[in-house]
């Protein structure tokens, strides 16, 4: 997912024409935009898998019966998730580096079949506008796309792939890096610098459907974009006071300009 020799390869067969457009002096120094992507309930919907692969890893490594409903696992990070599930069932104190190492290797076994139970099912979901986001950011060469999630970044792998997003991203922050929030989108953030070097960073922005992708992406430095693609209506998100608030990613050619440094309120 972090090939970034083969994309910088991509990038100068592919910039180089939009970039002697866009911007007037030397390719190497043309500034980039990072647009960072959350993935669950922003990018997709996996109709519950995750959830069921946790149940049933922390069923195995641990020998005790969870309740899938019993934590909200929205925009929080792996890590924390598997933290809350033990604490719920009184067994936190298990959770060590050798019980956690077990756990996320037994989750990731169950996360692929979970996942493709549920694409067999019908229940993976590409969310509204999200491929042709993609496709437009992707031969924009002012943008990197990269991921910014709470999913260990074999997790993410897996769900991308059944949902055939994966090949867009090329760098990013996961719960695998930082079960902080926070600490995962500055790596993100700071993969995406070295992946685009020498190019500079102009603006990192963040898509998320969760009031802590808001918190934490604003924490990190990022313009944060939310979207009312998973559980949170506009009304809540904007309560969050993101940058920008959409319904969902179908206004393709508004978010490319308020990207490019466009008036928010072309979008509202
Ligand atoms: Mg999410």
């Amino acid at each position: 997912m972090r090939d970034t020799t083969a994309e910088a390869g991509r990038g100068a067969e592919t910039a180089k024409p939009g970039l002697s457009r866009a911007c007037p002096r030397a390719y190497t120094h043309c500034p980039m935009r990072l647009a960072l992507f959350d993935i669950d309930g922003t990018l997709m919907q996996a109709g519950g898998a995750g959830m069921r692969a946790f149940v049933r890893a922390i069923g195995e490594v641990f020998d005790v019966t969870v309740d899938r409903k019993a934590i909200n696992p929205d925009g929080k990070t792996d890590p924390l998730i598997a933290r809350e599930f033990l604490a719920h069932c009184g067994e936190e104190h298990r959770l060590n580096e050798v019980s956690g190492a077990a756990l996320f290797s037994a989750y990731l076994i169950a996360l692929e079949d979970e996942m493709e139970r549920a694409r067999a099912a019908g229940s993976v979901r590409v969310l509204p506008g999200v491929v042709e986001l993609l496709e437009a950011l992707s031969s924009s060469p002012e943008f990197a796309l990269g991921l910014v999630t709470g999913n260990l970044e074999r997790g993410a792998a897996i769900k991308l792939s059944k949902a055939g997003l994966d090949g867009y991203f090329h760098f990013g922050g996961f719960g695998s890096d930082s079960a902080d929030r926070t600490g995962l989108i500055r790596e993100g953030i700071g993969r995406g610098a070295r992946h685009v070097a020498p190019r500079p960073v102009e603006a990192a922005f963040v898509f998320g459907d969760t009031p802590l992708d808001v918190s934490h992406g604003r924490a990190a430095g990022a313009t944060v974009i939310a979207v009312a693609s998973g559980r949170y209506s506009r009304a809540e998100l904007d309560a969050c006071n993101p940058d920008l608030v959409l319904p969902d990613l179908t206004a393709v050619g508004p978010i490319l300009s308020f990207l490019r440094g466009g008036l928010p309120g072309s979008l509202r």
